[in-house]
């Protein structure tokens, strides 16, 4: 007999058929001998209406009453679901987020989950009854007893916590597709069906609004090891599971306030090669590391920054040991990249040999803006520049002088109260089969950058840490390679995306830092689209970025940036190419099938 969490999304229970299809594969998981928590979702596309409702009222609501309107949804589900339990002679007793003993922190419309009170759940498991949870709601204990929500998509969130909290021996997740896809199906219907994938792949995917998955729940799966798999509530096939590494054991306390960073990279076994001033157009990208995987280079953090006028600066990293290798090629490719071979100012290698790369690791750092700022405080107090950052959902990367790794690496395991002793990066991996798992979208970002700041330490700790204060959470932060000497001062580009709905408020509290800081422009563009492909096999295989590059070239899609990580690429594109840009990487990886999904409607 096993203790089982499933989750039933929106579409999953959209009609009172949907419901009752629900309750009978919850009284046949019983009748085999199980006990069952169920966590649903509101109805279909309540939650979308009930948000369109208060936007007729307010553009900007208040958020203590947002939560108080969307709890609603999920308590109309639990209530019918647990009337269809009974009706099909299932005991079962319906509950909402408080009564459950689901405790959040005080934060409105956002708020983490801090514990779970499992004893009345225990006690009507002993009953023989089965519990159905609303999903997406807790309680916050502060002064008052408020209703919170955990942010929309969090009922997987509810889910996995459940589990983790009652030691559950599995958490399913039901939904409208058979499982996780290479990519989302609405917009690839050959997208293929994975059997599993690892906690970190997901990671990086459902953060960029793969969807399939709250990467909250992921965060959660991975940190207590719960067994967690995603299915379709239309069938019996057995879906995709999300796999974890065995994790130490955690307190059952401060649920999703665990540390945000758990480990620190670094290696100072690598170099950097960058081309300055390439043309801004596409195909540039697709051709410097065609010819580089050609040459069998492979290349670890990749960059490329906001075009500065009609040029970009790219720059990237190896291993020490192939650095002379990685320069002929740059330097062969340098003339062809030119307008005119002889304009020597054009396309200019740069190749720097003492560097280190140095990263904090962590999934607790999703949606957690102040973590990357406090990277780059710490590195500043310790007297450290940054030289290039690359992010991604669960790492930041910065690339530093070699002679200061021992002391970034000190500074920032002390303030991250990292114990363990700091990780050197491994140099390459054995190949996988498959190096690319997944390719995701995400149209809801847009692109920042800010011009000419002065290239010394603190700076990126000012900047980062002026949004984080104002809760804005930033990713795929690149600094540039280019340095403008602007009265007397060496001064670079910082460029990052921000979620589009957060991005005029940036504007706005940039534009005033700038003034008072001498910075330079604050420029925003809301039309991108990023695109990313993320699989733990692409360490180690040269190639894989001259593939996505490729594929985005043969389809004069230009590439606005680039930013990676060991199981990530990322490009920034315009928008009215993002779902363009999906498709021709999603094909180029092979990863179509015969099949195509329709997801019902
Ligand atoms: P639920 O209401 O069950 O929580 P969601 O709508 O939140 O369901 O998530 C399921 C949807 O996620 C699918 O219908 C699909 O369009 C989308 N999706 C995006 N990326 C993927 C992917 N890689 N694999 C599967 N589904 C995906
Ligand atoms: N009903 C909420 C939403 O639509 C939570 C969820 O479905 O996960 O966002
Ligand atoms: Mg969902």
């Amino acid at each position: 007999m096993s203790l089982i969490v499933q989750k039933y999304g929106g579409s999953s229970v959209g009609s009172v058929d949907r419901i009752q299809a629900v309750a009978q594969r919850v009284y046949k998981t019983v009748k085999a001998g199980n006990s069952l928590v169920v966590v649903v979702s509101a109805m279909g596309k309540t939650t979308d209406g009930l948000v369109k409702l208060a936007n007729e009222i307010s553009p900007n609501p208040n958020r203590r009453e947002m939560d108080m309107l969307l709890s609603t949804g999920e308590q109309v589900t639990i209530a019918l679901l647990s009337m269809a339990l009974q009706e099909i002679g299932q005991p079962a007793i319906s509950m909402t987020g408080a009564q459950v003993g689901i405790v959040t922190e005080a934060q409105h419309t956002r708020a983490r989950i801090l514990r779970i009170e499992t004893d009345r759940m225990e006690r009507h498991l002993q009953e023989g009854k089965v519990i159905v949870v609303a999903g997406f709601q807790g309680i916050s204990h502060g002064t008052e007893l408020e209703i919170t929500t955990l942010g929309r998509g969090g009922s997987d969130t509810s889910a996995v916590a459940l589990a983790a909290a009652l030691r559950a021996d599995f958490c399913e997740i039901y939904t409208d597709v058979p499982g996780i896809l290479t990519t989302d199906p609405r917009l690839v219907p050959e997208a293929q069906l994975m059997d599993e994938i690892t906690c970190d792949e997901m990671l990086e995917l459902a953060s960029l609004g793969a969807k399939v998955l709250h990467p909250r729940a992921v965060e959660i799966a991975r940190n207590y090891g719960v067994p967690l798999v995603v299915r379709s509530s239309w069938t019996d096939a057995p879906g995709t599971w999300v796999t974890s590494t065995k994790q130490p054991e955690r307190p059952l306390v401060d649920l999703e306030l665990a540390r945000p960073v758990d480990a620190i990279e670094f290696d100072t076994n690598q170099a950097k090669v960058a081309l300055l001033r390439v043309p801004d157009k596409p195909g540039v990208a697709s051709r410097l590391f065609g010819e580089i995987s050609q040459q069998n280079v492979d290349v670890d953090l990749i960059i490329q920054s906001i075009h500065d006028g009609n040029s970009n600066d790219i720059a990237f990293t190896v291993m020490t040991s192939i650095l002379k290798k990685a320069e002929a090629v740059a330097d062969a490719i340098a003339p062809v990249l030119r307008s005119n071979p002889t304009k020597l100012d054009e396309a200019e290698v740069l190749v720097e040999e003492d560097i280190a790369k140095v990263s904090i690791v962590g999934a607790g750092m999703i949606g957690r803006p102040g973590v990357a700022a406090q990277m780059f405080a710490t590195l500043a107090a310790a007297g450290v520049n940054i030289q290039m950052i690359s992010t991604s959902e669960v790492k930041v990367s910065c690339v530093v002088d070699a002679k200061d790794c021992d002391r970034a690496v000190a500074s920032l395991s002390q303030a991250f109260e990292i114990n363990t002793s700091p990780l050197h990066s491994a140099s390459s991996l054995p190949a996988a089969a498959s190096a690319v798992r997944g390719v995701a979208l995400d149209l809801n970002q847009a692109r920042m950058a800010i011009r000419h700041i002065p290239d010394k330490p603190g700076m990126a700790a000012q900047l980062f840490g002026l949004l984080a204060q104002h809760n804005i959470s930033v990713d795929t932060i690149i600094q540039s390679q280019r340095c403008h000497i602007i009265d007397g001062l060496p001064r670079r580009d910082i460029a990052f995306t921000v979620a589009r709905i957060d991005s005029e408020q940036a504007k706005t509290m940039l534009t005033q830092a700038a003034i008072q800081h001498g910075w330079g422009e604050v420029i925003l563009d809301s039309a991108i689209a990023k695109v990313s492909i993320v699989g733990s096999g692409m360490e180690g295989q040269p190639g894989i970025a001259a593939k996505m590059f490729a594929a985005l070239a043969h389809h004069k899609i230009n590439i606005q940036m680039i930013a990676t990580s060991e199981i990530k690429i990322t490009c920034v594109v315009e928008q009215e190419q993002g779902v363009k840009a999906l498709q021709v990487i999603h094909e180029a990886f092979g990863l179509a099938g015969s099949e195509k999904f329709v997801v019902p409607a």
